[in-house]
């Protein structure tokens, strides 16, 4: 079962970003309102996040790191219409068989917490601990047993930065949800978590950024997007800025970010790139996220009418600011 996992591993768990991703997903999941992600050299040595979450009950905490175990779908008809951000039932399984992993949990109701212990993926202990208020998953020597994994890692520069940006695009899905980024004990990120996206927007890029965007929503019968896009004056070098959301599920989609930068027409220099915030509303059944594990990639049915309505709604609106 640890090959498997570690196999799965290989999919799901890239690197520390991938492990930070898959972690805050099920804070997420859990309903927290608070999160706290503190890495150790980018992640390399350390990743912890902690939630206020509703917990794991005692009895379903080893089931937690088995292969497919989910709480989260019970029918195939669910898959369908998947609102949670997981429910392959594939993270902790995977994660815990390339490091080492100490959990606390404890559920609403429950007189006591749990903690287990699990390292490259054997459980070393499990015991009744003190109660606390959600789940704090420590992940430590990622990739201590998959060398060829850790071999092909960037420098811990990089890796931060990957872990930054995800960190960035969940707090930007989920304004709502107060975050703390901190790696080696520096403050990287905090998001107030009061529901305001174009002030998280301004935790992540800056108040000066936040300035520069103007909100703008479209319609049809099938999609509904809201969100803010950037004075054509306010670019980068990178697509980065951009930032898609479908259901509140933070996605890339190479023709998705083509469309907003059509909505731009002529109005960006070369080799330059906006801002935008994408919130895409759909029914459920008009996307299929299970196309990778990492649920990155998402399948959207009529895609070409979904790239017009964002590329023209973003165009009205800039035209209507005289830019
Ligand atoms: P998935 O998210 O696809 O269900 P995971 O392997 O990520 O699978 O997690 C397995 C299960 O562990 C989840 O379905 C959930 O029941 C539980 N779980 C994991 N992390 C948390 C958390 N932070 N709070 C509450 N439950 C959690
Ligand atoms: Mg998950």
């Amino acid at each position: 079962a640890v090959l498997a996992d570690q196999i799965a591993a290989g999919e799901v768990v890239e690197r520390p970003a991938s492990v930070v991703k898959e972690l805050v997903e099920n804070a997420l999941d859990a309903k927290a309102a608070q999160i706290t992600i503190e890495t150790k050299e980018a992640g390399l040595e350390m990743i912890r996040v902690t939630d206020d979450g509703e917990g794991i009950e005692a009895d379903d905490v080893e089931t937690a790191f088995k292969r497919h175990a989910t709480s989260k779908i019970t029918s195939r008809e669910d898959l369908f219409r998947v609102a949670t951000l997981g429910f392959r039932g594939e993270a902790l399984p995977s994660i815990a068989s390339v490091s080492d992993v100490v959990l606390m949990t404890a559920h609403a109701g429950d007189e006591t917490g749990t903690t287990i212990h699990i390292k490259g993926g054997k459980i070393v202990s499990n015991d009744a601990s003190q109660l606390r208020n959600g789940t704090q998953i420590t992940v430590s020597d990622l990739f201590f047993n998959t060398p060829a994994r850790l071999k092909y890692l960037s420098s811990l520069a990089t890796e931060l930065s990957h872990v930054s940006d995800i960190v960035n695009r969940l707090a930007l899905s989920h304004s709502d949800v107060a975050f703390v980024l901190k790696n080696n004990g520096k403050t990287l990120l905090k998001t107030a978590g009061n529901g305001n996206q174009k002030q998280t927007f301004s935790a992540i890029y800056g108040v000066k950024s936040a300035a520069k965007m103007i909100y703008f929503n479209a319609k049809d019968l099938d999609f509904e997007v809201d969100g803010m896009v950037s004075y054509p004056e306010l670019t980068r070098s990178n697509r980065n800025g951009i930032s898609l959301m479908i259901n509140g599920r933070y996605i890339r989609n190479f023709k998705l970010t083509k469309a907003v930068l059509n909505g731009y027409g002529s109005k960006l220099m070369v080799g330059r790139f906006p801002y935008a915030v994408i919130n895409i509303r759909l029914d459920p059944l008009l996307c299929d996220v299970n196309v990778h594990p990492t649920k990155q990639e998402v399948r959207i049915s009529k895609e070409p009418q979904l790239e017009k309505l964002i590329s023209e709604g973003i165009f009205a609106r800039l035209s209507q600011e005289n830019l």
